[in-house]
């Protein structure tokens, strides 16, 4: 076996212990998954067939890419950055996992600000083309793998220290199973009032007020909730800028013609991004 690294995650078909040899990942039971040439390994269940649906579009995942490669949302990366750095400050090897890591971008940043602290980061996602770029992207810095949050997580119990969970799906009990005692999960949500200019004017689906206080709902009895914080900032959109944008927004492939001609004839604009960041502490 090569790496260390490997302790937290398990076989997702029979729960042991998964041990990195290099080019292949295995379980003591002989489960074993090919590492692709660009670094991840799928860890779905094999027999599992999703549906083409699941996970962001290629289309969407590249408007993304783009976007946030001008920097756009640096203010939430570093205010990410922040609290994640603070709540490992005293670990001598933190864990962390970015569930629903998309094409890898928060997880990037904060493996450059970490760089040089022993620490083990993984992006996971279910969409293997958003694994992929992440893993390209990735420069070594992480380890990342396909898996689906609906399902059992590949990882070990009470095994990480801080689990990301940025605009991606979530599942209560398996968060809390694979947390560590005092572990931080960090949700950020879109703002009831994130890109309201934007969404004002070429009349795109609003984002529902209540699902910050679903979250916490959703999470009551397994986690204490820290006080949330809105995380604010204008974006001056040129004409490229803001059509990406409007691709990454969930409801970009149902445009309406007259909408899309809208946006095709808007030179830019500005407007405000709007995050709620939510910090949820594992009893101890
Ligand atoms: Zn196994």
């Amino acid at each position: 076996m090569t790496g260390e690294w490997i302790r937290p995650l398990i076989c997702p078909v029979c729960a042991r212990p998964l041990g990195d040899y290099g080019q292949v990942w295995r379980c003591p039971a002989g489960h074993s998954f090919d590492v692709a040439r660009e670094g991840y390994a799928n860890l779905l269940r094999r027999h599992k067939k999703l549906p083409e649906t699941v996970g962001d579009t290629p289309e969407m995942l590249r408007a993304r890419r783009e976007f946030l490669a001008r920097g756009f949302y640096e203010p939430l990366s570093e205010v990410i950055n922040e609290i994640v750095v603070t709540a490992v400050a005293t670990l001598p090897a933190p864990v962390i996992v970015d569930m629903g890591c998309g094409e890898g971008y928060y997880l990037r940043r904060l493996a450059a600000r970490l760089a040089g602290q022993p620490t083990a980061l993984f992006g996971v996602d279910v969409a293997k083309t958003a694994v992929r770029l992440a893993a390209k992207g990735g420069g070594g810095h992480g380890r990342y793998l396909v898996a689906d949050v609906n399902e059992p997580l590949p990882f070990a119990d009470q095994s990480v220290h801080v689990l990301l969970n940025l605009f991606a799906p979530r599942h209560p009990a398996e968060f809390a199973r694979l947390l560590a005692p005092g572990g931080l999960l960090l949700i950020v949500i879109p703002a009831p009032d994130h890109l309201q200019s934007l969404r004002d004017r070429f009349v795109l689906m609003g984002i529902q007020p209540e699902k910050g206080a679903h979250i916490t709902a959703q999470f009551a009895g397994l986690f204490v909730a820290q006080p949330a914080q809105t995380v604010s900032f204008p974006l001056q959109l040129d004409a490229f800028s803001l059509s990406w944008l409007i691709q990454m927004m969930p409801g970009a492939r149902h445009l309406t013609p007259p909408q899309q001609e809208a946006i095709a004839q808007t030179p830019g604009m500005e407007t405000v991004a709007s995050f709620v960041v939510m910090r949820m502490m594992r009893d101890e």
